[in-house]
């Protein structure tokens, strides 16, 4: 049990040596390094990345701003002629020539269709349906208390929408359509042969069915998508319409028409040439109305699983943006329009730009930094490894004797000592070995000094060979060998040397060609349990007496008590 406690102790210290290898800790310290430098250029990528969506989000913002300001001039302009329909609702105007015009209504009212102009170069036209049209809808209602009215107003009002369309370079057309089976507008030709069908296409789109009160409560500008008609034009329309109301009662849509086309200058003029990306106007339901870029091979598409991705980004309202592939989308909704603006950024564009550049320079930095710490990694390594090599040589040198490969004279003390103490004070046995080769002098005079020397080393090889790793065995003079046996008691002791004595005795040593020699030695043991004694110096004189007295007695043999004493 004493003796397992001494075997992990050792152990443990050879562990701990080990450890402290100064090679490891250069790893580490390097290994440290290239952990910190990665992590600072990584948080600087993050900052710069945070950066870079910022500027995105700029960009985008000053281009949707713009655009926004341009539509909301439209927006204005409808809100304006909701409030003057309102007004003139309110307040008709007396004028002879409106009261002559509701009287033509009266006589017309019945016609399929009729068309009422007063002043064609000041207002427009009015054209309508019959009763029979109207009464047919449900959503249509000609009331009769507020039909007067309501074509007075709607006179009036003329003069404003054609005023307002004849300088607009942005609406298609201006539209106010009546519930009341009839509608004024700035494209209606003089004397149109196909009024009624013009009525029943405007009332039955979704920018004048989805105004009643159950569907936009609010009475807000709303924007649709208009598809392509005979009245129209063969390309789909952008329709911002606002309901009328009055006294609470529905009078009918006020309606702009844009084309794709205007949308697009409009998205090409916010950019104002400065901003990079491509830029695309999108609706509600993310149908692409515009894009930035004039090349149609440009564009960038987006299949139906992106697509998906932009909806629910947008759906979540989250900030910031959207990395697809190589592409970064960033989007800002329009306070004017149903829709959103995006912005499309490529990572060619992204290299191109200030952030490419700072982040390459970055990248570059973080590799030559990298190299050069790997490149003085090899050299220390190199450098730490051959002085560790060196300082162990010397070390083995300091404490060994070559020949032999066992522990020097002064290796052998000190070590021994420290042993003894350690044997002392856990009251362990402790036991020393001396040995001396039998007439040696001899085989050197004999074989010569070489030869002598291989004698002594094959000697040296059995004596190691038969001990523990806690044992410790030493050259202590010419051909003179001391043994430390720690927690072995003497005899225990004498048996191991009887062990050493029989192998070197029976051991056959070719010490040149064809000449094998035999050779045997003499030993002393002696033990502290003898006297109490840990004092290896006196234990070893003791077993150096022993070992006389083996030689007294015929070398070959252990003697480990003394003879006076049997
Ligand atoms: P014994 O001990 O049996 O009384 O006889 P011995 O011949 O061994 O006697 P002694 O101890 O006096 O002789 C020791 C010899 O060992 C003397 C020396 O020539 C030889 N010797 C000492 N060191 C070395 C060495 O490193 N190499 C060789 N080859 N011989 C050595
Ligand atoms: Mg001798
Ligand atoms: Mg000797």
């Amino acid at each position: 049990m004493q003796r397992d406690t001494f075997v992990q102790r050792r152990s443990f210290l050879q562990w701990l040596h080990k450890r402290s290898n100064p090679g490891l800790i250069v790893n580490l310290c390097f290994i440290v390094v290239l952990v910190f430098s990665t992590l600072l250029t990584w948080r600087e990528v993050v900052v710069l990345e945070d950066a870079y969506i910022a500027s995105q989000r700029n960009h985008l913002e000053t281009v949707a701003n713009s655009l926004d300001r341009q539509l909301q001039f439209s927006v204005d302009k409808m809100l304006f002629f909701r409030q003057s329909m309102r007004d003139a609702l309110q307040t008709p105007l007396t004028l002879g020539v409106l009261h002559d015009a509701v009287k033509r209504f009266d006589t017309q009212r019945n016609a399929r269709a009729w068309q009422i102009a007063v002043d064609s170069n000041r207002t427009l036209p009015i054209n309508g349906v019959s009763d029979a049209f109207v009464d047919k809808t449900t959503l249509l209602n000609r009331d009769k208390d507020r039909l007067t009215n309501e074509l007075s107003a709607a006179l009036e009002v003329g003069y404003l929408l054609r005023l307002a369309a004849s300088n607009a370079r942005k609406e298609e057309r201006v539209i106010y359509v009546s519930r009341a089976g009839f509608f004024l507008a700035t494209d209606t030709p003089e004397q149109p042969h196909d009024i009624a069908p013009r009525y029943y296409q405007m009332v039955t789109q979704p920018w004048f069915t989805q105004q009643s009160e159950r569907e936009n409560r609010a009475g807000a500008v709303r924007w649709f998508i208009s598809p392509p008609s005979s009245f129209v034009g063969d390309a789909p329309l952008i329709t911002a319409s606002v309901p009328i109301y009055y006294d609470h009662f529905w009078y009918g849509v006020v309606a702009m028409d844009f084309s794709f086309s205007t949308m697009k200058r409009l998205l090409v003029e916010a950019m104002d040439d400065h901003a990079q990306g491509e830029y695309q106007l999108y609706d509600t339901r993310l149908n692409m109305i515009a894009t930035s870029e004039t090349s149609a091979n440009r564009v960038n598409h987006f299949d139906a699983n992106e697509m998906a991705l932009i909806a629910r980004d947008i759906e979540t309202d989250t900030r910031g943006g959207l990395r697809l592939g190589s592409r970064f989308i960033s989007w800002e909704r329009l306070d004017h329009f149903d829709g959103v603006v995006l912005r499309v950024h490529t990572l060619d564009e992204g290299v191109r730009g200030d952030f490419g550049n700072i982040s390459i320079v970055l990248a570059l930095l973080w590799a030559l930094f990298t190299a050069m710490l790997l490149i003085s990694w090899l050299v220390i390594r190199r450098m730490v490894s051959n002085m560790y090599t060196l300082q162990h040589s010397l070390q083995w040198q300091a404490w060994h004797d070559p020949l032999t490969r066992l522990n020097n004279r002064g290796a052998l003390f000190e070590r021994a000592k420290l042993l003894a103490k350690q044997c002392e004070q856990q009251s362990l046995p402790f036991s020393v070995i001396q040995i001396d080769l039998d007439h040696f002098k001899g085989i050197n005079d004999r074989f010569g000094h070489q030869a002598g020397d291989k004698v002594l080393s094959h000697a040296a090889g059995i004596i190691a060979s038969g001990l523990r790793a806690s044992d410790v065995a030493g050259r202590v003079g010419g051909e003179e060998f001391c043994v430390v046996l720690p927690g072995i008691s003497r005899e225990h002791a004498a048996e191991i040397a009887e062990r050493i004595r029989v192998r070197i005795d029976n051991k056959e040593i070719l010490v040149k060609k064809s000449t094998t020699l035999r050779v045997s030695a003499s030993f002393g043991v002696s033990s502290a349990q003898e006297r109490g004694n840990y004092d290896f110096e006196q234990l070893q004189s003791i077993a150096d007496a022993r070992l006389y007295q083996a030689k007294q007695s015929g070398r070959n043999r252990v003697v480990w008590q003394d003879h006076d004493k049997k």
